[in-house]
């Protein structure tokens, strides 16, 4: 008998990753011999820094190819512990009991959303917000609450919009600064507000840091560098952005030791450990600061280079509205009324691709369907030339 197959109840509503969608499209393009600009891609151009590589190959050499402990080695963990408790204000250091290494900090996002929301839960979103933190809220059975920011404010959430939100059946939020797709940073005071109003509530925090180390103008701070408490804060964090090791998939959550428990058992029946070899190479970056501050820096400092560069660039096209790139390497770009569509991203971005080959994200991934989001993590000259087509493309210049 032929099965035919039908979507579980778990996956009816899931929609693939845009983000990945783009990536994916832009590099068939290419191979097809098509000249690409793909500015889709959320990923560091930069070759891992040298000196983690070698410690990997050291690390295979030296037999690191077996299971670890579901939740990792330990003097990784130590050395993510080490690393948080530089930036911690409040509150008993951090050990390496409350942190658990995964595949991923998508995979830490999902962790905490299973482990800490189920059916009937409702999880307020910042929105814009990362296409996946709608998606990982729903698999976990719970309800997605984007609660929008408005453009003066550089799309940013605040404390009084959550809090109107929220109902009694609010279990947590999602917090991401540097955001991905805006760019914005939200502000200590800012960060605080929202903090306060969370553990007043009793809601759980899930504070995706992942561009933490990417940003512009005074930086940004951590959740770890506000929160009074740390019993409702699970912090994300991993290595693909800072150290540009997105193939390594290392990503880690910091959270109270009962959560930290309940997601290394979820993930013990799911990925178990994450690659030893890539371990060791997460444990070179945080546990050789020197080194890796010089090369963060220098990452740093080029896309901030390339952020000028292509500020610049539009600075010509006063038309043009975006939000101020504070941080992460995305520029979020206001597309609202191109050419009369109702999904004026979507219909950008189809242009965009086939009139000036550039490869953008439409807004409508991230719940905002007048914007598009297009990444400079790429040559400066490929990023002005790129965004020089945007421009083009959106004014008809
Ligand atoms: N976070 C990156 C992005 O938004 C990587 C792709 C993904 O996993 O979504 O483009």
């Amino acid at each position: 008998m032929s099965l035919i197959f039908q979507p579980s109840a778990n996956i009816a509503r899931l929609k693939e990753s845009a983000t990945l969608a783009v990536a994916a499209k832009a590099r068939a393009l290419k191979a097809a011999g098509l000249d690409i600009i793909d500015l889709g891609a959320g990923e560091p151009d930069f070759d891992t820094p040298a000196f983690i590589r070698e410690a990997a190959t050291a690390a295979i050499t030296a037999g690191a190819t077996r299971y670890t402990a579901t939740e990792g080695i330990l003097p990784l963990r130590e050395a993510i512990a080490a690393d948080a408790n530089r930036l911690l204000a409040h509150g008993p250091p951090i050990t390496a009991a409350e942190v658990v290494v995964s595949s991923g900090s998508k995979q830490s996002l999902y962790n905490a959303c299973v482990c800490c929301f189920g059916p009937g839960d409702e999880v307020l979103i910042p929105s814009p917000a990362w296409t996946s933190y709608y998606e990982m809220v729903e698999l976990a059975r719970a309800v997605s609450v984007p609660v929008f920011g408005e453009e003066a404010n550089d799309l940013k959430v605040t404390a009084a919009q959550l809090a109107a939100a929220a109902t009694p059946r609010t279990k947590g939020l999602m917090l991401n600064s540097p955001s991905n797709p805006t760019g914005a940073v939200y502000t200590q005071d800012e960060l605080s507000a929202i903090l306060t109003l969370a553990a007043e509530r009793g809601w759980w925090v899930l504070a995706d840091e992942i561009y933490l180390r990417i940003a512009y103008e005074g930086g940004a701070r951590s959740a770890l560098e506000v929160a009074t408490t740390r019993d409702n804060l699970i912090v994300i964090n991993g290595v693909a952005k800072a150290y540009a090791m997105t193939g390594w998939r290392i990503g880690w959550t910091i959270a109270p030791v009962a959560v930290s428990r309940a997601m290394t058992a979820f993930q013990s029946h799911t990925t178990s450990n994450a690659a030893a070899v890539s371990q060791h190479a997460a444990l070179a970056a945080l546990g050789r600061p020197q080194e890796a501050d010089e090369a963060v820096h220098h990452m740093v400092r080029e896309f901030q280079r390339r952020r000028d560069a292509v500020m610049a660039v539009l600075s010509a096209y006063p038309t043009v509205r975006y939000v101020h790139p504070a941080g992460a390497f995305y520029l979020y770009i206001n597309v609202a009324g191109f050419r009369g569509a109702a999904d004026a991203g979507a219909a950008f971005a189809a242009a965009v691709l086939e009139e000036h080959q550039v490869a953008v994200v439409p807004g409508s991934a991230f719940l905002t369907p007048d914007w598009i989001r297009a990444s400079y993590a790429t040559s400066e000259s490929v990023a002005v030339a790129g965004f020089t087509r945007i421009a083009r493309c959106l004014t008809g210049a």
